[in-house]
């Protein structure tokens, strides 16, 4: 008996895998080359196929099925594939089906249309403007967390949804010790009278040499171009839609290096995550991600701890400068300061590392006095600007560059920031761990070699997709859990000798 009703929840789920695909593809296509005019009918497609899959999702034979398999003593363990299987799929059903498809159907609709007044909001610097939009999205959200219930905090069944099992307590006061030390390390380097010299990336930088440049990069560090693609979008993200197709997407600046090259081994970072899953297990939680925050350590870890490090650039600016021409004079050491450059700014998506992370609490202490009721929507731009004064030092001129600056809310995304922050520190946790293990992982690096570090990703992290939690994950790999340690010691070890700090 047990084994038939998993066999029949695992075919379920795998065919279910196949429309949430085909979805991933379609969305693909909206974000990157879909005719304008399109628009209209793919949100009629994507409405029907995500409301498909729900009842797929929260049909009661998943139920019945889940029921059966309850107490079950799996052969390999809380951790093997079937006891994983059947725990994942059990969490998303539970889920699911808290949520009536009424509340599922109202949240797509106001993300639709929050992210259309969004843009209109921001064009025209008018928080105002948005304000009913974001009251409608807040509203159905705090509906959704007490239909799903939470114990201490409402902010806890949002943070679920993205960060699997997380709670926030553990996220504050993990982000609340970073804040503490990060504060005298900013301030030092403001204080150091050193600046980076950043011009030299902010030069003529040919769009098509710097496509060959970026592909190039990522398909050196291991992304596989035979089982994805890299193309162009104004958002970049990452999207699968096949155990061997991994979109990747970036975006160019003609007169600026840092966003398409960054922004290309970003996106590689999470396609090679993407790609080192379980083919077999594809669909189903083995041969899935573990939590967004573990995604983010993995794009996170090598844009900066692999490529904005020194190492790095000693095997690739020899090439760099070959392609263009404006590095030509430049030399190893000034390229290295600038692409380290650190300094407090109002755009989070064109932070710093060291100044990033300040960016998220502060959204992340905003969505918990939101969700919580203690600050009405009205006051938000208010405190958004103490929030920067308070933690960056600068406050937003206008509303478009401050807390109209980002996407996440208008489309619904609460509770989502502090996975960034997760990623950075996850990101330092695990690369202080491989290079004690891997010995060395600079003069690999130098080589040009990043096979070991890639490997190594794939065998402690990517092949364990979601048979273990981000937080049972990081101890698994590390022995301990999450702390701010080595993301600090990281920094200082990096920008200390830069800024003479
Ligand atoms: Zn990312």
């Amino acid at each position: 008996m047990t084994s038939e009703a998993f066999g029949k929840l695992v075919a379920h789920a795998r065919e279910t895998g196949k429309f949430s695909s085909i979805l991933a593809l379609i969305e693909w296509d909206e974000r990157t080359i879909m005719p304008s005019q399109a628009g209209s009918y793919r949100a009629e497609q994507v409405t029907s196929l995500s409301g498909f899959i729900h009842a797929r999702r929260t049909a009661a034979e998943v139920g019945a099925w889940l029921d059966e398999l309850r107490d079950v003593d799996w052969e390999n363990g809380p951790h093997g594939d079937e006891a994983s299987t059947v725990r994942e799929l059990r969490r998303d059903y539970e889920r699911q089906t808290k949520l009536p498809r009424s509340l599922v159907e109202a949240l797509a609709g106001a993300a639709v249309r929050g992210q259309q007044a969004w843009v209109e909001a921001r064009r025209n610097d008018d928080f105002s403007e948005f304000l009913p939009t974001l009251e409608t999205i807040v509203s159905l959200r705090r509906e959704e967390a007490e239909a799903l219930g939470y114990e201490s905090s409402i902010y806890d069944p949002l943070l679920d949804a993205y960060e699997p099992g997380e709670r926030t307590e553990v996220v504050a006061g993990v982000l609340a010790a970073l804040k503490t030390d990060l504060a005298p390390l900013v301030a030092a380097i403001a204080d150091s009278g050193r600046t980076a010299p950043v011009d030299l990336l902010h030069q003529s930088f040919p769009i098509d040499e710097q496509e060959e440049f970026g592909r190039s990069a990522a398909r050196r560090i291991g992304f596989d171009f035979e089982r994805g693609r890299l193309d162009v979008t104004h958002h970049p993200f990452c999207a699968t839609m096949g155990p061997s197709d991994c979109r990747i997407t970036t975006r160019y600046d003609k007169m600026f290096l840092n966003p398409a090259f960054f922004g290309t081994l970003h996106e590689a970072g999470h396609g090679i995550y993407e790609q080192g899953l379980r083919d077999d297990q594809f669909e189903l939680p083995p041969g899935s991600y573990a939590s967004l925050g573990i995604h983010e350590s993995q794009s996170r870890m090598w844009e900066n701890q692999v490529g904005r490090s020194r190492a790095f650039w000693e095997h690739l600016f020899p090439a760099a400068q070959q392609r263009f021409s404006s590095l030509a004079n430049a030399n190893l050491d000034d390229f290295y300061f600038a692409i380290n450059d650190v300094r407090p700014s109002l755009i989070r998506v064109e932070a710093d590392e060291a100044t990033y992370n300040l960016h998220i609490i502060v959204r992340f202490e905003l969505e918990q006095a939101i969700m919580g009721g203690d600050l009405p929507l009205a006051d938000l731009p208010q405190a958004w600007r103490e929030k920067y004064r308070d933690a960056l030092g600068i406050e937003p001129p206008s509303d478009a560059d401050g807390v109209l600056q980002d996407v996440h809310w208008s489309a619904g995304l609460i509770g989502y920031f502090p996975t960034y922050a997760l990623g950075n520190l996850y990101a330092a946790q695990f690369f202080a761990h491989a290079d004690e293990q891997l010995g060395g992982l600079d003069e690999q690096f130098a080589r040009g070699d990043f096979e070991p570090l890639r490997e190594w990703l794939r065998e402690k992290i990517h092949r364990r997709g979601r048979c273990l939690t981000a937080a049972e994950l990081v101890v698994d790999v590390t022995g301990e859990p999450l702390s701010h340690h080595p993301f600090m010691t990281y920094l200082q070890g990096k920008l200390g000798p830069l800024y003479g700090i």
